[in-house]
């Protein structure tokens, strides 16, 4: 049981906020340098849009891993939390002329490349600055991932990346471009992926896009094959950490790297999703007609996943006990009572769960949605005046709570 003095400093710990889990975090980085570490010619870019808070891009940056940026901003958070100017890679449909002015004076690693009208516009503005872009061009695949449809990117009909028809003459106006450095091709074909089968066919569909490239004549020095990989939002204390051994290996063992080539990856949620939780205060518990709500003070300004995509957090009771977080589901051998915890928001899209299994609740008590450390603080807004919320880590609050 916590005692008075514990349970009163909880109080005053202003809700909702978000949690992190740095053991987590860098547990999960010490996996991902373990096993990406074992090939010398794998290179991992943490995803910034997954998680920007500076704490942890530090951490990040601080375990060795390159960052994956998709705006200008991105790239000043990068450089100030650590991240090595050439292990730096820039994606994005829209690049701003300053966000590439800006890329080319950090000397960033490469500008992954959305379209031939924005190779014109790198050409150019790096001709002027006399400076080189290196040039990784972004190739629509046309593989489906399974996953839900507003993230995948890969398919032919997307406004992502350059069609696969147009891909030599684009190659070859690169390579004959004054101040433009060619240096291989980027891939990315959505997120939240599960299945190993879909990274399967990128590979087998990339050895395809090598044998064509090669019999015209074009080597490719490196290959980015994006992020995507999913977490497990049904059961993050069971897999609090995704399976990356499988994740790399179904490269290492499918994908035909050529010899001295370098295999680049951009991972985003799969590193920070399960680190995470928004911790959240009960305000009400209503009492419908047929349902029980459970009105939170978070909402979809603080985690949009559920509103914007339909996704399902798991949802659980939150305390501290013996200094530690704790967490605890609804158990079917217990009483259980199930709600529709929804936030305050006022948009009717402002609901994380249906008919959901909870422990009895009150008003007061907090609860957890977790698998929040990707995708959630980052997408953050004011919406109702409200106010951005905090961020603690687990070893801030711990001593918070002992003072
Ligand atoms: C969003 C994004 C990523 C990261 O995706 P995750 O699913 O979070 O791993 C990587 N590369 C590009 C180009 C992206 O847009």
């Amino acid at each position: 049981m916590l005692d008075a003095h514990r349970d009163a400093r909880l109080q005053d710990i202003q809700t909702p906020f978000y949690l992190y889990d740095t053991d987590l975090l860098q547990q999960t980085l010490d996996v991902i340098r373990a096993e990406a570490g074992s090939h010398p010619c794998y290179h991992v870019h943490y995803a910034i849009k997954a998680n920007s808070n500076p704490v942890i891009l530090r951490q990040i940056a601080a375990a060795g891993l390159g960052a994956d940026c998709v705006s200008g901003g991105e790239i000043h958070a990068a450089v100030e939390s650590g991240f090595k100017p050439d292990s730096i890679v820039f994606a994005g449909v829209g690049k701003a002329d300053w966000e590439i002015r800006l890329a080319l004076q950090t000397g960033i690693g490469a500008f992954n490349v959305e379209s031939t009208e924005e190779l014109d516009v790198i050409a150019q503005l790096a001709a002027e600055q006399q400076l080189t872009a290196r040039i990784s061009l972004r190739i629509n695949p046309d593989v489906a991932a399974h996953t839900h449809a507003h993230i995948t990117t890969g398919r032919a009909e997307n406004k992502f990346g350059i069609d696969r028809n147009h891909m030599v003459e684009v190659i070859r106006k690169t390579l004959a471009t004054p101040h433009l450095d060619f240096v291989g091709l980027h891939f990315h074909i959505g997120s939240q992926m599960l299945d190993m089968s879909d990274f399967l066919a990128l590979a087998l569909r990339i050895n395809e896009i090598q044998d064509q490239l090669e019999a015209e004549g074009i080597r490719l020095p490196s290959i980015n094959v994006g992020g995507g990989l999913g977490v497990d939002y049904d059961h993050p204390d069971r897999h609090p950490i995704p399976d990356f051994a499988a994740y790399f290996a179904t490269y290492s063992d499918n994908l035909r790297l050529r010899p001295g080539q370098h295999l680049h990856f951009e991972l985003g949620r799969s590193v920070v999703a399960q680190m995470g939780s928004l911790i959240s205060r009960v305000l009400y518990v209503k009492h419908g007609t047929v349902k029980r709500f459970a009105i939170l003070d978070a909402g979809m300004t603080e985690l949009i996943r559920p509103a914007l995509y339909g996704a399902l957090h798991a949802i659980q009771t939150f305390d501290i006990d013996g200094g530690r977080p704790c967490f605890a589901s609804a158990r079917r051998d217990q009483d259980y009572v199930t709600y529709d915890v929804v936030g305050p928001i006022c948009e009717s899209s402002d609901v994380f769960a249906r008919d959901y299994p909870l422990p009895p609740l009150q008003r007061g008590d907090m609860v957890a949605i977790r698998s929040a450390g990707a995708y959630g603080e980052v997408m953050a807004s004011c919406y109702n005046c409200r106010q951005l919320p905090a961020a603690h880590t687990v070893n801030d609050l711990q001593e918070r709570l002992k003072r």
